[in-house]
């Protein structure tokens, strides 16, 4: 039987640098495939510039907790054996791993070099500002504690094309692009050019580095046995870079290896325009999405529910769409910082998880709750992934009449058992809306599974039920033996 496909990101910004993480991924894989997740997105595996690095300052993407480099052999979440055990606990509880692949930069070079380079407009990439100078970066990366194991590539000056930081000077607030480099023309057009975005920004126009970067692609996959890649940062890369990368890790389709990547904006148009460019090989991350939820949680009353999927990955793409509400950069304090109100986040789930377009990627904090940042868990998120896992299924008509009030149904289909369900969202004053479930439902009772309204729904001869929603609430309808599945046995 074909399930929903839901995504779990497994990790967030503020986890605990005990080396227990992947401990943890491992016991918690039966849990999570019990509760209706299907894949997990794991936080990045190789070694940073220090142990407390969340996986984004890359040092070294060969040592997976293996080395003792950077002061340490473990990462933040602890060993390779550790990482390759937990993608096998997952594996056994029928879960596929993503893994995080950051290619853009590399930080913490091991030797200094003397390298000539002009500066340019930081607001304006394209625009050089400073004559040729010579600075001093640390753009060698010789990783002296793995000593050359599975690579002797040796990383410098011409593997990259700028920094933001010169050693003789010391003066932050500049980017210095190498002497006889350009930033890659593919790439956002933020800023003039955004290929650069911080550490030594690698220059995916140099063969010998995307060589090197097929070869670790495939013993990475080889070695962990991960199922799928999820990019950091592609709008910072040149666009063919992952395009060719994709094609050449698939091997003419031999190996699947579904990918999703990170285009941070908020513009549907940009997220197209970059589908295009890589021959959609991958799927994004629905940012539009997510800047639309975030504005309908602020705005309240004011915002009119009928437009929630208004220029969104999601709805002008749907097939490439990885819906999501929110995720480690989106945190309060992190560099995205558009955390969705506590009030909307339900109403923003069911958004992503009931509905048939698109996958969704439920956040870890989400759904466990945040006490670092003081953050509740979503109320009723196991419930929702449940709902979707188990009963989201059919056709489905939306009824997007009322600015303050939207409601869709899922007719169900003869393979779910007890599938079909009806979805109300109200960010005014609640209410109801007749909607058209099915003539085969007919004389049968839906309940509220989320409990706000208790009254059941009794189905009309014609298939239409009256379903109603509390003010700023979220009722989902199921058929009486779903009901029980999902609240009484619970
Ligand atoms: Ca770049």
């Amino acid at each position: 039987m074909d399930f929903n496909e839901t995504m779990m990101q497994y990790f967030e910004w503020y986890l605990p640098n005990d080396g227990l993480w992947w401990k943890r991924c491992a016991a918690k894989a039966e849990n999570l495939a019990a509760l209706g997740i299907t894949q997990v997105w794991l936080p990045p595996a190789y070694k940073g510039t220090s142990q407390e690095d969340v996986g984004y300052g890359v040092y070294d993407m060969y040592d997976l907790g293996e080395f003792d480099q950077k002061g340490t052999i473990r990462t933040k979440y602890g060993t390779k054996e550790e990482y390759i055990e937990a993608v096998r606990a997952f594996h056994s509880a029928g879960i596929r791993v993503f893994a995080d692949i950051v290619l853009n930069h590399r930080m913490g070079g091991d030797e200094l070099e003397e390298i000539h380079a002009v500066t340019d407009d930081p607001e304006n990439r394209t625009e050089q500002v400073g004559s040729e100078q010579t600075i001093r970066a640390w753009s060698k990366f010789t990783f002296p504690g793995r000593k050359g194991k599975y690579s002797r590539f040796i990383w410098d000056h011409r593997c990259f094309s700028g920094t933001d930081w010169d050693e003789n000077s010391r003066e932050p607030g500049h980017i210095y692009r190498f002497s006889g480099k350009q930033w890659a023309p593919e790439t956002d057009p933020e800023n003039g050019n955004f290929d650069y975005l911080m550490g030594m920004d690698v220059d995916m126009s140099n063969p010998d580095v995307v060589r090197e970067t097929k070869k670790w692609l495939n013993w990475y996959l080889k070695e962990t046995g991960v199922d799928g890649l999820r990019l950091d940062a592609v709008k910072h890369i040149s666009f063919p870079f992952y395009r060719e990368l994709l094609k050449d890790a698939r091997d003419g389709g031999r190996r699947s290896l579904p990918a999703v990547g990170e285009y941070w904006s908020g513009d549907v148009e940009r997220l197209k325009y970059y589908l295009d460019a890589v021959d959609n090989e991958m799927s994004l991350f629905d940012v539009a999405l997510h800047y639309n939820i975030f504005n309908a949680s602020q705005a309240g009353a004011d915002y009119d529910l009928r437009t929630i999927f208004d220029n969104t990955l999601v709805r002008e793409r749907p097939q490439n769409a990885v819906t999501f509400v929110d995720n480690h950069d989106t945190q309060h304090g992190q560099s995205l910082q558009s955390f969705v109100d506590d009030w909307f986040k339900p109403l923003a789930y069911a958004l992503i998880l009931l509905r048939q377009e698109g996958v969704p990627c439920v956040f870890y904090s989400d759904y466990y709750g945040n006490p670092v940042k003081n953050r509740p868990m979503v109320p009723n998120l196991g419930k929702l992934i449940k709902l979707r896992h188990a009963y989201a299924y059919g056709s489905q008509e939306d009824c997007f009449e009322r600015a303050d009030l939207i409601g869709w149904v899922r007719r169900g289909d003869e393979e779910h058992e007890h599938s079909g369900l009806a979805a109300v969202l109200s960010n005014g004053e609640g209410g109801s809306l007749r909607m058209k479930i099915g003539e085969r439902f007919a004389g049968e009772s839906f309940r509220d599974v989320l409990g706000g309204c208790p009254e059941p729904v009794v189905i009309d001869a014609e298939g239409c039920g009256e379903f109603r929603v509390e003010g700023r609430g979220l009722a989902v309808w199921v058929r009486e033996s779903a009901f029980e599945d999902l609240v009484v046995n619970e």
